[in-house]
């Protein structure tokens, strides 16, 4: 049986801090042409305009990821545009993935609005490395449910990759195997998790 690893999605693959202000850029000018269209008075232009946004972030506050595949099309139209996704992805994401894919079964692990979880994965491009029935979203802190995953999985070699020292701590009560990236270069990593400066060095091990 091949092992299983489950990465985690902010800040371990995409870097939320590149993506929210490239969201934020564009809402920033759609404002800007909201504001001239209301100058003009012009509310059939305003109204198309606001309409892709408004659903958008109707998707992101109510929308079920059950119902992504089906709102996707609408969504790109809104601040959901694939290329800030797939720009925010880390430089070491894909090549490792790619590496991976042939060694072990590849999931997630991830905590945060699940539609919106699902919708970064597949506007970046990186939900074809990833096992379907192996892709978990919790919201909000994903580690209390690490017992409830682990019975779902069929190997005993489960390896996590993530960001966040006070997951992986918790992660490592379960007698599993625990990357820790460093991304920010100061963040600590808990004795017992292994640490990587990048998602590259995973290579090593598989
Ligand atoms: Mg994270």
């Amino acid at each position: 049986m091949r092992p299983i690893i489950l990465f985690d999605i902010d800040h371990t693959l995409i870097n939320n801090r590149k993506l929210a202000p490239l969201i934020g850029r564009h809402l920033l000018m759609k404002f800007k042409i909201l504001g001239r269209k209301i100058f003009n008075g012009d509310w059939e232009g305003f109204r198309t305009a606001f309409k892709p946004e408004l659903y958008a972030l109707g998707y992101l506050i109510l929308g079920s990821a059950e119902e992504f595949s089906k709102r996707k099309g609408v969504l790109e139209r809104g601040f959901f545009k694939p290329h800030f996704f797939r720009d925010s992805v880390f430089s070491d994401a894909v090549p490792t993935l790619k590496y991976l894919k042939d060694k072990a079964i590849l999931g997630i692990f991830s905590q945060g609005p699940r539609s919106f979880q699902i919708s970064k994965l597949t506007f970046s491009g990186l939900e074809k490395f990833f096992e379907k029935r192996y892709i978990f979203v919790f919201p909000p802190f994903k580690a209390t449910r690490t017992k409830e995953v682990l019975d779902k999985l069929p190997s005993k070699k489960v390896y996590f990759v993530d960001d966040r020292e006070d997951v992986a701590r918790v992660l490592l009560n379960h007698k599993v195997k625990v990357f820790t990236i460093n991304r920010d270069n100061d963040s600590p990593s808990p004795a017992g998790s292994i640490k990587v400066s990048s998602l590259e060095d995973l290579k090593k091990f598989f």
